[in-house]
């Protein structure tokens, strides 16, 4: 059988990560203890509540059925009081909250509402590939904006041209955000509720590391921005906050025609999250948050280690606010792969080449805390051997 793919999926950008991925399964083959810093999966289990909460939720016969695509009106009205306690928004449930099925699902999909040929889809670099993989699953056409450490990792709206702008229908943001770790400033945030008004532009924040946050920091939604509810949809996860990424659920929260939008699209293809993930889910977020505090002592414990070693060694790396990811600069003289695969080659040691996010993170490289301290000790001492 002659297999023409379609343009959506023979224009998929290359997997950056293969040769890595193929040193490292070599590397297991050797027998080699392999440290992985990779992926960013949280390594501890989903917290016992929750799992109880699963255990009663998948014997309820009424559980059994189909979902609504939305969502249950139990989980939605959890979500918004959430949002309600975290960040002081007023979000009507029935209107402003949809259930969705991981909120990578939901960031590949809501852009069928909105996007076809021709549309300029903005998207930060480096970043979660799926903005861009979103995009052009549309046909749109994906715009970078770079993110430069010389702006704290924030894209420089100044930097778009007009006519990009003019032609542009949705903007991708990410804070706290994946790969650098940055934060986004309120300051930052109203200058694009006042650009996306400017151009009629939506903007799409993913939300997913918003708890994952250290040393008093706390996130904003972007949607806390004054006169984003007109323009801003917002994609909320359990996975990172909860431990949970294997159990698919998340939420979008903002504009009700967004929302709605994003509804549309999704009871089209999908036909939602089996309710009893959505019990355990609103079992998470009705909860007192004090899983959430254990979690964020455990990732500074991690990262005060990690950080710190790897200064001592040398490498400049800078304590994140927020999220699980270190992000730094490789030694002189490396790029990133060269970096990666040193690492990987000489102490057994996984970590992420920036350019893998994009081309601006060409010369970085991130680590991801989700392995405990002992073993954050002997990623250290094996890069003082092998440095
Ligand atoms: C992990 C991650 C997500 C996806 O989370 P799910 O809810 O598990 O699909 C979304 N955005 C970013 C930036 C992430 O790192």
């Amino acid at each position: 059988m002659n297999l023409d793919f379609a343009a959506r999926i023979r224009n998929l950008p290359p997997y950056l990560f293969v040769e890595l991925d193929r040193k490292k399964q070599e590397a297991l083959s050797k027998g080699v203890d392999v440290i992985d810093l990779g992926i960013g999966d949280p390594d501890l289990p989903t917290p016992d509540f929750v799992v109880e909460r699963m255990a009663e939720a998948v014997r309820k016969p009424s559980n059994h059925r189909y979902p609504s695509s939305e969502g249950s009106l139990e989980f939605r009205s959890s979500a918004a009081n959430w949002c309600k306690k975290r960040f002081g928004l007023e979000l009507d449930p029935k209107a402003q909250v949809c259930c969705v099925i991981g909120s990578k699902e939901a960031i590949a999909h809501f852009p069928l509402a909105f996007v076809e040929e021709e549309t300029v889809v903005l998207v930060p670099t480096p970043g979660y590939p799926v903005y861009h993989i979103g995009t052009l699953f549309c046909g749109g056409d994906t715009f970078y904006m770079p993110l430069l450490e010389e702006n704290n990792f924030l894209p420089d709206l100044n930097a778009i041209p007009a006519d990009v702008a003019e032609k542009a229908r949705i903007m991708w943001l990410n804070y706290p955000n994946n790969p650098t770790a940055a934060c986004a400033t309120k300051e930052f945030f109203s200058q694009v509720v006042d650009f996306a008004k400017e151009y009629n532009i939506i903007v799409c924040h993913d939300a997913a590391y918003s708890e994952m946050t250290y040393d008093g920091y706390i996130a904003p939604s972007f949607l806390e921005t004054p006169g984003a509810m007109d323009i801003g949809i917002e994609f909320h996860s359990l996975s990172k906050t909860y431990n949970m990424t294997g159990w698919r659920i998340g939420f979008a929260v903002g504009n009700p025609d967004l929302v709605a939008a994003l509804k549309k699209v999704k009871s089209n293809v999908d036909s939602g999250q089996f309710e009893a993930v959505q019990e355990a889910a609103i079992a998470a977020l009705d909860s007192d948050q004090s899983f959430v505090d254990k979690m964020r002592d455990i990732y500074t414990a991690r990262r005060d280690v990690l950080v710190d070693g790897l200064n001592r060694l040398g490498i400049k790396a800078q304590k994140p606010r927020a999220t699980f990811y270190v992000w730094f600069k490789v030694p002189d003289g490396d790029t990133s792969a060269s970096f990666c695969a040193r690492l990987l080659e000489e102490a057994g040691i996984v970590c992420t080449p920036g350019n893998g996010f994009g081309e601006p993170g060409e010369g970085y490289a991130r680590m991801a805390l989700t392995v405990d301290e002992k073993r954050l000790g002997e990623v250290l001492e094996r890069l003082g051997n092998c440095l």
